[in-house]
C-alpha cells in the first residue's frame, strides 16, 4: 500500500512551499488510503535552527495534516530523526564499500582545490571528481591497501564517496514530468559519508526512503536534479526505486523568478504558516495565521498552487479535495503566488463562519463592552478579508470621530443637512433605550425626516458623517445600534455645534 513521507530539514521556518509539498502528500495518501510519515532530515549539523522542528509540527497541526507515523508520533522506526539514526547509515555505506560500488577518499581541502584548478586550466567543463579524474585522487582506488588501512588507524579524515559509473544511462519516468533521461557522466562521485560520520542528505534519504517502505517520493521541483543520483543509489544498493513526482515550482507573484523566504520577509505578504523570529538574527517574519488565514483558506489556495481538478469547483474542503485529488492533474509549469487569491479564499471562509466563532475571535480595544461583540461581527462580516478587521475597520466605533472627511463636508453639509440634524435628534430623544435597535431607529428616523419636508436620500451622508467622521461605511442603524443613544445624541450635537 501508499506510503509517502514529508521529510523537510528544520533550517528555519517551514515555507509555503514546504507546505504545499506536505499538502499534496497527505491528499495523495488519504486517496489512496496509504499513509503518511514525517521524518525530519537534520544531518547537517551546520544549519540546523533551535526550534524548527517545534515549528514544522505545529505548522502541519495548524494546517490540518495529520501524520501517521514519524516525528511526533511514533512508529517502528527507533527515530524519526536523522541526526539520531547515524550508525544505520554507516552500516549501509559499509556495504556499498563492501560491494565495490562506493570508496574511500583521503584527499584534504587543499588537495581538492588543487584539482579544480588544474581541471579548470585544462578547459574541462564542469570539473568534478568522478569516474575520469578519481584515479588521480588519494582514494581507496588509488592508494594500496596498506596505506589505506594505515592512513584510518592513524586518524587521517576521510570520506566515503560513491563510485558513480562512467558510462550509464539513467532514465526514469516521472509522473509529472514523464521521462527523464541523463548520463552518468554528467554526475560527480557524490560524498556519502562526510568525514564527521554524518552521512549527506542523499544517502540518508535513500536509505530511509527504503527502510521506511515509501511507495512515491512526492517533493519540490528543486530535488529533481538530486534524482538521478538518487537512481543511481537504489541501483547500487540493488533496491527498488520509489516512483517520483517532482511538483511545480511556485513563483513570485509576478512570475519573475522562484517564490523564496524573503519574500516572507519584505512584508507584502507571508510565506510562512505561522510567525517566525529567527533565534539568531532577531529577523520575524510574518504567519499566516498570524495575519488572520483560516487553515481551510489556505489549504484551499495551496491546493490549486500546481493542481486544478479540472471542473470549475474552486472552493474545496480537505475531505473534498482528498476525493478529487490525483498527481496526474499536476501541472508541470511553475505556479504564480497570487496572495490576492488566498484572500480571496479567507473571505469565503470568514463568510461561512457562525456569528459565535467569530465574535470569539476578535480582540476588542480595552474598556470596549464585551457584549458588542456580536453585533460587529453581524455589521461586518460581509465587508472583511480578516476576522480583526470587523475591529479595525470601525475605529469611529470607540472613538467620536475628531474630524470629518472635507470632501463630504463641502458636498453634504449644507441647510437641509443642518435641518435634518434636528429633526433626527428630536426623534432620537423621543425613543427609549431599550427599543434603540436598528429597525426602530430606522422607523423613527425616515418618518421624521419626511415629515420635516427633507429626503433621506439627500441627508443621510451628512448624517453618517457626524456619527463615523467618514462618508462610506457598514450598515448605519446597525452602526446606531452599537453605539447607542446617549453616544448618538452626542456626536449629532458636536457635528452641530
Ligand atoms: N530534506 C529535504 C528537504 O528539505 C527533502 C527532500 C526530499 O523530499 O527528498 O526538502
Amino acid at each position: 500500500s501508499v506510503r509517502v513521507r514529508f521529510a523537510p530539514s528544520p533550517t528555519g521556518p517551514l515555507h509555503i512551499g514546504g507546505v504545499r509539498t506536505a499538502l499534496y502528500n497527505y491528499l495523495f495518501a488519504q486517496k489512496m488510503g496509504g499513509k503518511m510519515l514525517l521524518r525530519i532530515e537534520d544531518t547537517d549539523q551546520n544549519r540546523f535552527v533551535p526550534g524548527a522542528e517545534e515549528y514544522i509540527l505545529e505548522a502541519l497541526n495548524w494546517i490540518g495534516i495529520k501524520i501517521d507515523e514519524g516525528q511526533g508520533v511514533g512508529g517502528p522506526e527507533s527515530s524519526y530523526r536523522q541526526s539520531e539514526r547515524k550508525e544505520i547509515y554507516r552500516r549501509y555505506a559499509d556495504q556499498l564499500l563492501q560491494d565495490g560500488k562506493a570508496y574511500i577518499a583521503f584527499d584534504t581541502a587543499e588537495e581538492l582545490e588543487e584539482m579544480r584548478k588544474r581541471l579548470e586550466d585544462a578547459k574541462i567543463d564542469n570539473p568534478s571528481y568522478n569516474a575520469v579524474t578519481r584515479m588521480q585522487m588519494k582514494n581507496s582506488l588509488t592508494l594500496s591497501k596498506e596505506e589505506v588501512t594505515e592512513r584510518i588507524a592513524n586518524g587521517d579524515p576521510h570520506v566515503i564517496r560513491l563510485k558513480v559509473p562512467l558510462k550509464e544511462e539513467i532514465r526514469f519516468k516521472d509522473i509529472i514530468r514523464d521521462w527523464v533521461v541523463v548520463h552518468s557522466s554528467t554526475i560527480d562521485d557524490k560524498v556519502l559519508l562526510k568525514s564527521d560520520g554524518m552521512p549527506t542528505y542523499h544517502l540518508a534519504n535513500i536509505v530511509d526512503d527504503h527502510l521506511m517502505g515509501i511507495t512515491h517520493v512526492i517533493r519540490g521541483e528543486e530535488w529533481l536534479p538530486s534524482a538521478p543520483l538518487h537512481i543511481l543509489l537504489y541501483r547500487a544498493f540493488g533496491w527498488k526505486a520509489p516512483e517520483f513526482a517532482h511538483l511545480p515550482l511556485l513563483l513570485k507573484p509576478e512570475g519573475n523568478g522562484k517564490l523564496n523566504k524573503r519574500d516572507g520577509l519584505l512584508g507584502n505578504f507571508p510565506v510562512f504558516p505561522l510567525k517566525w523570529t529567527d533565534p539568531f538574527s532577531g529577523e520575524q517574519a510574518r504567519g499566516f495565521r498570524e495575519d488572520g488565514y483560516f487553515p481551510e483558506a489556505l489549504v484551499n489556495f495551496l491546493a490549486f498552487l500546481g493542481w486544478n481538478p479540472g471542473t470549475e469547483q474552486e472552493i474545496f474542503s480537505m475531505s473534498e479535495l482528498v476525493e478529487s485529488f490525483s498527481l496526474e492533474k499536476i501541472h508541470k509549469a511553475g505556479a504564480r503566488f497570487m496572495v490576492d487569491k488566498a484572500k480571496w479564499f479567507n473571505q469565503y471562509y470568514l463568510k461561512e463562519k457562525s456569528e459565535e466563532e467569530l465574535a470569539a475571535l476578535i480582540q476588542l480595544p480595552a474598556g470596549a463592552p464585551a457584549d458588542i461583540a456580536p453585533k460587529l461581527v453581524r455589521l461586518m462580516k460581509d465587508r472583511v478579508t480578516f476576522p480583526q478587521e470587523i475591529v479595525t475597520e470601525v475605529p469611529f466605533i470607540f472613538e467620536a470621530p475628531a474630524t470629518y472627511d472635507e470632501e463630504i463636508v463641502k458636498s453634504k453639509w449644507n441647510d437641509d443637512a443642518r435641518k435634518a440634524m434636528g429633526a433626527i435628534k428630536e426623534a432620537i430623544q423621543g425613543m427609549s433605550d431599550e427599543n434603540f435597535v436598528a429597525q426602530s431607529i430606522h422607523d423613527t428616523i425616515f418618518p421624521a425626516l419626511e415629515a420635516a419636508g427633507l429626503k433621506p436620500g439627500k441627508v443621510m451622508q451628512a448624517f453618517r458623517l457626524s456619527i463615523t467622521g467618514v462618508g462610506k461605511g457598514p450598515d448605519l442603524m446597525l452602526t446606531l445600534e452599537i453605539l447607542g443613544k446617549a453616544e448618538v445624541i452626542k456626536r449629532i450635537e458636536k457635528a452641530t455645534e
